[in-house]
């Protein structure tokens, strides 16, 4: 139920559905595919110190695992091997990149609900969300083995008779990954099958929160055949990640630094980089406007900023974190968001059917989420659902809405990663882009309108690198994935996918 309160604000008058609090599930950690060693030259090996760190589970604080705690040694080893095994599977035809690569998504396939059962263990986000990430996971490896043969070169017309000039395209080497931990195997296929697909190998390093998927993916890789030292993954906690990083961007062995994770972790190894001239792809963070025009289908837009907002509990790269609705329309539109919300979303355990929002990854992650909320309102935002910790355990948040929204409130400066959506008002549609390009990060942005002119319009204005048009869930394999300004360098997924794993070499035959 809404009433209105004398200042304009909506307020709430029922919760967002929960359950009881957390339990541990017992069964929720897949045993088959549990690993917790470091995956090196093809062995399963520990630390060199014999040093390992805790997973837990961020629903119940639950121990899940401990796990070899790779550093720099590990690292250099790992680079090694993964540059010893480069030239063999270079000199591999495309067939039989293209054969593995199969085989591991059909591995994959395979032990789908396994892989779903580790996400939800290790990131806490709802099973049937785990489950889709695998499958989309899976797809990129699908994806690129189907690339993997069509990485054509060109021939190209000369001014001199007696010349003929040739473009060969060429894996760049050794490449190192980093992934974050928000979808743990669907960044780490989109970067490997990419980097496999055309001759490169790799070393992934995991993010600490989340290793255990990457592990997994390890032993189906293995099961599948791919050579040793082809695919190494070293786990390291948070105290050894920078000096694991560092050595991921200097080692002179490393061809290409691949990172998916935010903009100032992205500086970081792009400063590292760039003492060897290295080639670096960046996805990093966003801030996407959700605008609503006067013209939209109303309905279709709130099932669309459901949808792009709460996924994942927020937190996705994607994500919409700044909602702008025009002024004819943002009453309407915030009862109906807030009708959404309590219909559509319920707070509990990842494990339990039902759910869509599970816990956020960790306690830095509540506090950003709090911390927000507390500055908007003290600015004159009105929360209209939710705005506080979840009863249902330590990591959760309710999911929230808060109305009377301004520019120069945290929630629309910075990207949240949180069940949280700021919603303001707007007049004019060149206030709504002004609004939207007003920010150094440029990765998705998404409106809805029925006016074909009007559309058109903003998705050419919109400075960002993919734009959902009446549509709040865009990521799949055939589409160019990346972002502009400080969102990152590249693009992932689709047949531009590749490039960043190939070099170009221009051979010129002359004396003809
Ligand atoms: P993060 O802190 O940058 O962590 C991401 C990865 O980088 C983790 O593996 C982390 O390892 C590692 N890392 C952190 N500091 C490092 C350092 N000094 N050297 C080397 N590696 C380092 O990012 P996050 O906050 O966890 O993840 C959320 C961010 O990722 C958001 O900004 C989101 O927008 C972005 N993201 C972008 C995309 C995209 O495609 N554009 C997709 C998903 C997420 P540890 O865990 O061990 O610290």
């Amino acid at each position: 139920m809404l009433g209105r309160l004398r200042n304009g604000c909506w307020m709430l008058t029922a919760a967002a559905g929960s359950r009881a609090g957390p339990r541990a599930h017992s069964s929720s950690a897949a045993s088959g595919l549990l690993r917790s060693q470091a995956y090196i030259g093809g062995r399963w090996v520990e630390a060199g110190d014999g040093a390992r760190f805790p997973v837990q589970d961020p629903t119940s604080g639950r121990q899940l695992a401990e796990v070899a705690d790779c550093g720099p040694r590990e690292a250099r080893e790992a680079v090694r091997v993964a540059y010893g095994s480069w030239p063999s599977w270079r000199a591999a035809t495309s067939k039989e990149r293209s054969n593995l690569l199969r085989k591991w998504h059909d591995l994959m396939i395979k032990n789908k609900d396994e892989l779903a059962r580790l996400i939800t263990a290790e990131n806490g986000k709802p099973l049937q969300e785990a489950f889709s990430e695998i499958l989309y996971a899976a797809s990129f490896l699908e994806w690129f083995s189907e690339e993997a043969r069509r990485v054509y070169g060109d021939v190209v017309p000369t001014s001199s008779p007696n010349r003929r000039i040739l473009i060969l395209k060429q894996p760049i080497g050794v490449a190192s990954v980093i992934t974050p931990w928000n979808f743990p195997s669907a960044m780490l296929t989109r970067k490997v099958g990419a980097a496999l697909a055309v001759g490169c190998t790799v070393v992934v390093k995991p993010a600490e929160d989340t290793p255990l998927s990457a592990l997994a993916l390890a032993e189906l890789a293995d099961q599948a055949g791919v050579p040793a030292g082809v695919f190494n993954v070293i786990p390291s906690s948070k105290s050894n990640t920078p000096a694991v990083g560092e050595v991921l961007c200097t080692d002179p062995l490393v061809a290409i630094i691949s990172f998916t994770g935010s903009t100032a972790t992205g500086k970081i190894l792009l400063r590292h980089a760039c003492d060897t001239v290295k080639k670096a792809s960046m996805e990093l963070g966003g801030n996407a406007p959700f605008i609503v025009f006067d013209s939209a289908d109303l309905d279709l837009a709130v099932a669309g900023a459901v949808n792009s907002k709460f996924r994942n509990s927020g937190q996705t790269c994607v994500c919409a974190n700044r909602f702008l609705v025009q002024e004819g329309i943002y009453d309407a539109f915030v009862e109906k968001m807030v009708k959404a919300m309590h219909r559509d979303l319920l707070v509990g355990s990842g494990f339990d059917e039902q759910t869509t929002q599970g816990p956020l990854i960790n306690e830095r992650a509540v506090q950003k989420v709090e911390s927000q909320v507390s500055d908007a309102v003290s600015r004159g935002a009105c929360i209209v659902t939710g705005g506080k910790r979840h009863s249902f355990g330590a990591m959760f948040f309710e999911p929230t809405l808060l109305s009377n929204v301004t520019t120069d409130m945290l929630c629309t400066q910075e990207e949240t990663f949180g069940p949280l959506a700021p919603v303001l008002k707007f007049r004019t549609e060149e206030e709504a882009v002004t609004i939207a390009n007003s920010t150094n990060v440029g990765l998705a942005g998404y409106f809805y309108s029925r006016d074909y002119a009007q559309i058109w319009r903003v998705a050419e204005q919109l400075e960002v690198g993919i734009v959902g048009v009446n549509e709040g869930l865009l990521s799949t394999p055939e589409a160019p994935f990346g972002g502009i300004k400080q969102s990152g360098l590249g693009r992932e997924g689709s047949k531009y996918g590749v490039d960043d794993y190939l070099e170009i070499k221009y051979v010129c035959f002359g004396g003809l």
